[in-house]
């Protein structure tokens, strides 16, 4: 089976998420604000989670500035989050909208690379907590807005090091393994009984911070820009990939970093070599 996107996935209309609310975590940054902003840029209104008022902000500005008031921020430490903020997150999208049609799990933390006898024990801890346990505490108090849509899609964002471990990647690469597979436990919860789609998206080397952390010598400008990599993502949000509930999908690196990808060993650096899972 191809590990790429067939390209009438990846081809959403202008309007294909008109109406609906999408909340994105790692909106701050990265392939997350890129997703935001496309999401914006389809129709959605967004809901913006971040750490960082003063980054949120600046996405928000942005949303306002290209499409007018269809942005919200909401501050969310996955770090430091607890049950109160979680249930308020979740109080708040039920009175204001009654539904949320897509959550998009971008944010996340690489941690530190370094073999497993140095590896720090309360950074395995932070970055299991940020990439595994919040997210499952988000979409399970948000699941009862996502029930109320009439179609709605969760995704979680992976990486190749998730589908096949790799020296160094100990505690990122775990909770990405981690993810995937509890993508695929919700996914058959949800199938069949409700009108919730749930996939992971491995978005490839991308040109982020993260990826600039994992691999400070390559050459960034041979990696693609997050706003190249977001397709995916809105054809899940949009429904056009309706029948793919449960799929691990890597987007489709660009042409021009196919050499760069191959040479790395990076995160998403082998999205070539990622495929359906279950
Ligand atoms: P960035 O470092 O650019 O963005 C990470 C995002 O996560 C930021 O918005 C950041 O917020 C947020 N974040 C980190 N910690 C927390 C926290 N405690 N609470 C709330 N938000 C937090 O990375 P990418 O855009 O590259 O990564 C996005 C996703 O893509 C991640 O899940 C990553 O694992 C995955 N991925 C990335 C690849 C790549 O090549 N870039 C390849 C494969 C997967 P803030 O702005 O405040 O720091």
């Amino acid at each position: 089976m191809t590990p790429y996107l067939p390209s009438p996935l990846v081809a959403a209309d202008p309007d294909a998420l008109n109406g609906r609310v999408i909340a994105i975590t790692g909106a701050s940054d990265g392939i997350g604000k890129a997703v935001a902003l496309a999401a914006a840029a389809h129709g959605a209104e967004v809901i913006l989670l971040g750490r960082s008022v003063k980054k949120l902000e600046a996405v928000h500005a942005q949303v306002r500035e290209r499409h007018g008031e269809r942005s919200l921020m909401a501050v969310l430490d996955l770090e430091k989050a607890v049950a109160r903020d979680y249930d308020q997150l979740a109080d708040a999208v039920m009175s204001r909208y009654g539904r949320l049609e897509g959550l998009v799990h971008c944010a996340g933390l690489l941690g530190a690379l370094s073999p497993v006898d140095h590896a720090d024990v309360p950074t395995w801890c932070k970055v299991l907590h940020v990439n595994l346990t919040a997210p499952f505490v988000l979409t399970q108090v948000l699941l009862p807005a996502l029930r109320a849509a009439s179609d709605a899609s969760v995704i979680f964002t992976t990486s190749s090091v998730g589908l096949q471990g790799r020296a160094y990647w100990g505690a990122y690469a775990a909770s990405k393994a981690a993810i995937g597979n509890f993508a695929q436990t919700l996914a058959h919860e949800l199938e069949g009984s409700t009108a919730v789609r749930v996939n992971t998206l491995n978005p490839g080397a991308t040109r982020t911070r993260m990826r600039r952390q994992a691999f400070p010598s390559e050459n960034a400008e041979l990696l693609p820009e997050p706003a190249q990599v977001v397709a995916p993502y809105i054809a899940l949000l949009a429904g056009t990939a309706r029948d793919l509930t449960g799929l691990t999908l890597a987007c489709q690196p660009s042409p021009t970093v196919s050499g760069a990808a191959s040479a790395a060993s990076g995160p998403a650096s082998s999205a070539a070599s990622s495929s359906v899972v279950n």
